[in-house]
Parts: C-alpha cells; sequence; structure tokens
C-alpha cells in the first residue's frame, strides 16, 4: 500500500502521476458563482456530464428527424438493436458475460421485474432478507412484493442489522440468521453495496449462502455498478439490477441494467412478465406469432427502449471503455485510501469513518460520521464549494471518483471540512 504524505505538494505530485487525470476535461464540472471548479463529491447520486454526450444524442435526434420511423433500420446506429451496443462495455464492468446482462426500464421497475421470477413465495417459504439500512426503494420494492402476494409485510421481512454500536453488518450474524430462518425464505435481495456506509459485501459469500439454504438470491448493485468490481457472474447470484445515473454517468433518471445468470437464460418455465421485446428478434414483426422467449437477460425486456437515453449511456460507456475500467478501479482505491488518509490525519475524536478501511470491502464512497452535527454542516460545505451528499442523523457522503476527481480536489476537501470543524 501506497505510504500517502500531507500537504498540497503531494497532492499536486499525485495528480502529475495519474495516468487517468486528462479525463477530467471529458466532463463538464459545476462551477460556483466566480466560474471556479466545485468539488464534486457526488458520484454516487448523480455523476457527471461527459462532454460527448450531448453529441450521441444529437445523432439519434438527426436520425430522427432525417428518417422518422425508417431510423429503426437506416439510421447510423439502427434503433433497433441500438441495446446491443451498451451489452459488452456494460457486461464487462460488471463481470458478466454478454448473454447475462441487458439494459433496460428503471431501476426499481427491473427491481420488480427479477422479483416476479425470482421471488416465489410458497406458505412455508415465502420470507424476505434485506440488509437492515437497505435503500428506501428496495425496501418498499420489497414489502410490496410481499403484500402482493399476499403475506404480511412485517412478518415476511427478515433484517440482517448491525450489531448495536457497530455500523457494519456482519457476516457471522448473516450465517446466523439463515440457520435459524433459511428455510422460510424464498429470498435474500441485498445492495451490493450499502448506500449509506459505502460497504461493499462479498457477494459471492452471500450467495453461497443464501444458495445452502435454498434461497434465490440478488442484489441492487446501483452504488456498485461502475465503482466496484462486481464480478457478477462468479458470484453465482441469481440476479443482480443497477442504475447508471450514479458511477456510469448517464444522466438523471436514465436507464438501468438488469443481470440474469446463465444458469436461468433458457429457462422458459420462470414466471416473468413478457412484452414483445421479450419475443425472438427474428421474428418480432410478424405479430401473430405465438410467443417466442427470447434467450438470457434480453428475455426479460418488455418494451422497444428510449434510444436518447440509451445515446447518453453509450457515450458514457465509450468514456469507461478508453480509460479501462481496471485503471479506473486503481485509481478509485488511491483516492479513497488517500482521502482517509487525510481525514484520519485530521485527529478529530468528534470523526468517525464508517466505511470499511479494506479497499477490498468498499468502493469509491466514504461515509464521515460527524458526532453532534447537523444539516449545518452539509449547508456550511456546500457554501465552501464541496458537493457532500448529506444523511440524517449525522453522516456526509463523499465519493471522489476516478474519472473526473482529482487528489487535489480530495486535499482541499478535507482542509475545507478541517476549517469548518
Ligand atoms: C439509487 C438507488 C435506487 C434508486 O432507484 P430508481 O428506481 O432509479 O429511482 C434504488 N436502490 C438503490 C440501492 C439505489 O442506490
Amino acid at each position: 500500500m501506497t505510504t500517502y504524505k500531507s500537504g498540497l505538494e503531494y497532492a499536486k505530485h499525485l495528480d502529475q502521476n495519474d495516468t487517468l487525470a486528462h479525463f477530467r476535461s471529458q466532463f463538464h464540472i459545476p462551477k460556483d458563482k466566480n466560474g471556479n471548479d466545485l468539488i464534486y463529491f457526488c458520484g454516487n447520486s448523480l455523476g457527471l456530464q461527459p462532454k460527448n454526450t450531448k453529441s450521441y444524442i444529437d445523432q439519434e435526434l438527426d436520425d430522427w428527424a432525417r428518417l422518422g420511423v425508417e431510423g429503426h433500420t437506416e439510421g447510423k446506429n439502427p434503433w433497433l438493436h441500438y441495446h446491443e451496443f451498451l451489452t459488452e462495455t456494460m457486461a464487462d464492468i460488471v463481470g458478466a458475460k454478454n448473454k447475462e446482462v441487458v439494459v433496460m426500464n428503471s431501476l426499481t421497475a427491473n427491481l420488480h421485474f427479477m422479483m416476479v421470477s425470482f421471488y416465489q413465495p410458497t406458505p412455508k417459504r415465502y420470507k424476505i432478507l434485506i440488509e437492515a439500512d437497505a435503500f428506501p426503494s428496495d425496501k418498499y420494492a420489497v414489502e410490496s412484493q410481499l403484500r402482493h402476494h399476499g403475506y404480511d409485510d412485517k412478518e415476511g421481512l427478515i433484517l440482517w442489522k448491525a450489531r448495536k454500536g457497530e455500523e457494519l453488518a456482519n457476516y457471522e450474524d448473516l450465517e446466523h440468521i439463515l440457520n435459524e430462518h433459511g428455510n422460510e425464505i424464498a429470498l435474500v435481495m441485498i445492495g451490493g453495496v450499502n448506500y449509506y456506509t459505502g460497504q461493499f459485501f462479498d457477494l459471492k459469500r452471500i450467495t453461497n449462502l443464501g444458495h445452502q439454504h435454498g434461497c434465490m438470491v440478488g442484489f441492487d448493485c446501483a452504488h456498485g455498478a461502475g465503482n466496484v468490481n462486481l464480478d457478477l457472474h462468479n458470484s453465482g447470484a441469481d440476479f443482480a439490477v443497477w442504475c447508471t445515473y450514479k458511477y456510469l454517468n448517464s444522466g438523471p433518471g436514465s436507464l438501468s441494467g438488469a443481470f440474469v445468470h446463465e444458469r436461468h437464460a433458457n429457462n422458459k418455465d420462470l414466471n416473468r412478465f413478457t412484452g414483445w421485446w421479450s419475443h425472438n428478434k427474428q421474428t418480432r414483426f410478424r405479430m401473430r406469432d405465438e410467443f417466442d422467449q427470447l434467450p438470457g437477460a434480453e428475455g426479460w425486456q418488455l418494451s422497444n427502449p428510449p434510444i436518447l437515453s440509451m445515446a447518453a449511456i453509450r457515450a458514457s460507456l465509450d468514456v469507461v471503455k478508453e480509460a479501462g475500467f481496471n485503471n479506473m478501479l486503481e485509481k478509485s482505491k488511491e483516492l479513497t485510501n488517500y482521502f482517509e488518509f487525510l481525514i484520519n490525519g485530521l485527529n478529530n475524536s468528534d470523526i468517525k469513518i464508517i466505511t470499511p478501511s479494506h479497499p477490498k470491502e468498499r468502493g469509491c464512497q466514504l461515509s464521515i460520521q460527524v458526532k453532534n452535527a447537523d444539516r449545518s454542516l452539509h449547508d456550511k460545505l456546500t457554501q465552501a464549494g464541496v458537493i457532500t451528499d448529506w444523511r440524517e442523523p449525522d453522516v456526509i457522503r463523499c465519493a471522489p471518483v476516478p474519472l473526473y476527481n482529482s487528489f487535489q480536489d480530495v486535499y482541499n476537501m478535507v482542509e475545507k471540512l478541517k476549517n469548518i470543524l
């Protein structure tokens, strides 16, 4: 591990040796009133806009203007197959085979569609296990699935909680829950990287545990995709979903990704909701055929997708491809370790980083707990030009991301935090 030093000169030195530093200029960095770059640490919430996004969207607007409906087949990038342009890079990023990945719908919608297939409760085995501080949308989604199948959403929900006085979930506790209740649990559904603590779970370990007890296992990787090495195929998970507007910089509310493990690729008996886009591509437009299920993750599509949003995803994935996802992970580790070093260097007993300190158990986000702080701390940071995310009761979530954040961003942020405290 690198031994870091304090001081601005050292931050500049790290930036000079950063082989990805020039990618910052490929993004629009929000500015303050005086035209200076803000320190943007909210890539875990909404990633910044790549400068190439506009031209990718313009291309499709132009083809639509020029060709109308013919754009589906005659456009420069025929819309009929547009989602296939995204598959390979997306599969690389999440560690999956091409046929295991599709971009479609929005995130919570995909979570529901996956649960249509992978949450098949019976009176004996109907419960769902989630982590205690799950992202609210995920919690609401699984509760509504329980109710939809006629079960009580309190009794049916089992929470994997951190121990009293601790912040992070513990695998021994998960084992304990499964030993105790495994035969009642139909689905284990965990946020791959917890949004609040930044804890990156061991997906393979959780999957193995769930499978040993006969449960289906799925992950919401919204805070993981583009941020950590998810290695979804090897995790063995049954399904995963994620969004593309956080670490994958595709714009507000953009489309979601879904992973279905190849062992389910040709299973036509799995319950699922279908539409014309789940039907065999060759015969889709004959329109009167009996339904013929597309194999693989694509078989979960319903609708012809919004091309303008996909163009933004393609623009962003092309930047990732150019940078190399492994290079991004390398830099990310350095940025966050350096960030941790500087925060610890403040020697302030009111500050505690609740994110795991081992780089394998986190992505770029650090969740910084500040004793007795309130929202005014966040507001002061904002006034000082640092964009972070405040979570009640006392946590600032900060995500320096490798494509557009610099080591000087990290240095300057910690200096400003120090001054405010
Ligand atoms: C960001 C996020 C969401 C948001 O869901 P949308 O359907 O895209 O609004 C849901 N779950 C998790 C874990 C998230 O991080």
